[in-house]
């Protein structure tokens, strides 16, 4: 498909998450409202929704037809074009990307196959859950890699309560059990997210299912929580998903899952009637047959500068991409805040790019993890000159800190204005609608 305009550079995202929608929006403003690039965002969904908010959805405790943005508008009111579409292939000699054709809910081809050409091409696809192969993960496991996966977790979980509720005989033991595995920050979140949800909903009158009618666990391989955290971090989370009942089981490796249990290596059976897999991300399978250079979780390599170990004119950005972490082993971890840090350094580097400037390498600054653990409290450690290192924080100033993440990532997609404008009408639709999703 051809760019609106020949003479100017085209401009390819495939990828609005995290790290894509901040870039292409910032490039948007920069260049295509001016006639300076040819822009275009193309992701396989319609709409955006920053991830680390997945856990709240999946609980019931946000919707996320709140907190959505649809790409056609912000592609309009931002200088660029969005194409939806599921990116398949790459021809780096011609330089066009391909897209599967797009199917609606019954099957039918809406979009045909089709291919865009580009001059400068940003992969940010993002990572989805790993499995490692384990026997009855994809198919008795429910997963938070995208909005749909998130909302089919909140009604499973909602048909789950409302069955208990209306039954004649007593609940069975075990019939509302959850078992998360994986004790990262998502697992952590979502079993606080959960317990805060299995109080509130006998409150919207589901009270024939009581909140200890439902187990919380959570099976982590590592010998303890948070396991990529400080050790500190991981002390006080352990405290406080006690203080909630929530059952953490660690060193324990998972090694098959059933339609009704989880089998550990020692030999424990953990019974579950709902069970997520939380532990472990790889980036999408698609990456590694495109020519560039992957590592054996299929990201995608890339120089200092982003750019692929292959190709000068493929960036990859956020968790798709696989940088070397200076002064680290290993590379830069797949967290929101390095996304956002590679969409400002890919800003850079393409504007000057294009300015006939030499480009900047990217540096990762570490800046402390939070994690929510619902209303109940928030902990977290902050890095910097600042705090000398690593200092813990926890409670009030924690919590404040871990909502500012999300308004940052709102104020580069909208400006400071548009965020407290939406902020404000936050407050007030909280105060009409109930604390939780209830259909
Ligand atoms: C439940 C959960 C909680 C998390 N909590 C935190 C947290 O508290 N703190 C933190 O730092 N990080 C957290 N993370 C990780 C964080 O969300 C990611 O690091 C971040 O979203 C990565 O951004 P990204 O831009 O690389 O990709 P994403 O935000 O994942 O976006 C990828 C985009 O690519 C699109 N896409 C994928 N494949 C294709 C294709 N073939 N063609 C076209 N489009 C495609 C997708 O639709 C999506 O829009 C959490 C993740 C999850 C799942």
């Amino acid at each position: 498909m051809a760019s609106e305009n020949n003479s100017i550079p085209k401009i390819i995202f495939v990828g609005g998450g995290a790290g894509g929608l901040e870039l292409v929006t910032k490039l948007g403003r920069k260049l295509g409202r001016k006639g300076k690039a040819d822009v275009t965002l193309v992701d396989n969904t319609r709409t955006h929704i920053w991830k680390p908010l997945l856990h709240e959805v999946a609980a019931g405790t946000l919707d996320s037809h709140q907190d959505e943005i649809e790409y056609l508008g912000q592609a309009k009111y931002n200088g660029f074009h969005f194409r939806l579409g599921k990116m398949d292939g790459l021809d780096r000699d011609n330089k066009t990307i391909s897209m599967a054709a797009t199917l609606n809910a019954e099957g039918l081809e809406i979009i045909p196959r089709r291919t865009f050409d580009y001059d400068y091409l940003i992969i940010a696809v993002g990572s989805i859950s790993h499995d490692f192969g384990i026997a009855g993960v994809a198919e008795h496991c429910l997963f938070l890699d995208t909005t749909r996966q998130a909302e089919h977790f909140q009604r499973q979980l909602l048909e789950a309560y409302v069955r208990a509720h209306t039954q004649e005989r007593p609940i069975d033991d075990g019939q509302l059990d959850i078992a998360i595995v994986g004790a990262g920050a998502t697992g952590v979140e979502l079993s606080a997210q959960l317990h805060e949800v299995s109080h509130l909903l006998s409150t919207y009158g589901l009270d024939e299912v009581k909140p200890t009618d439902v187990k919380i666990s959570i099976i982590e391989a590592a010998d303890r929580v948070l396991p990529g955290l400080p050790e500190k971090l991981s002390h006080a989370t352990e405290i406080e998903l006690a203080k909630l009942g929530v059952d953490v089981l660690t060193d324990e490796r998972v090694i098959e899952v059933t339609a009704d249990e989880i089998r550990t290596e020692s030999g424990k059976v953990v019974p579950a009637a709902i069970k997520v897999w939380a532990a472990g991300i790889k980036a999408p399978t698609f990456l590694m047959e495109l020519g560039l250079a992957t590592n054996r979780i299929n990201q995608i390599e890339v120089k200092q500068t982003l750019q692929s170990l292959t190709d000068d004119d493929i960036y990859a950005i956020g968790d798709c991409a696989a940088c070397p972490w200076e002064g680290h082993e290993g590379n830069v971890p797949p967290r929101a805040q390095a996304a956002h840090q590679m969409a400002s350094l890919a800003y850079k580097s393409i504007t000057r790019r294009l300015a006939g400037k030499s480009i900047p390498d990217y540096h990762y600054h570490d800046h402390g993890s939070l994690v929510s653990l619902g209303k109940y409290s928030t902990v977290g450690n902050m890095m910097g000159s600042l705090s000398k290192g690593s200092l813990m924080i926890e409670g009030f100033l924690a919590r404040m800190m871990y909502l500012s993440l999300y308004k940052m990532h709102q104020v580069a997609l909208f400006g400071f204005f548009r965020v407290g404008m939406l902020s404000l009408s936050h407050l007030f639709r909280r105060s009409v609608h109930p604390k939780i999703k209830l259909h």
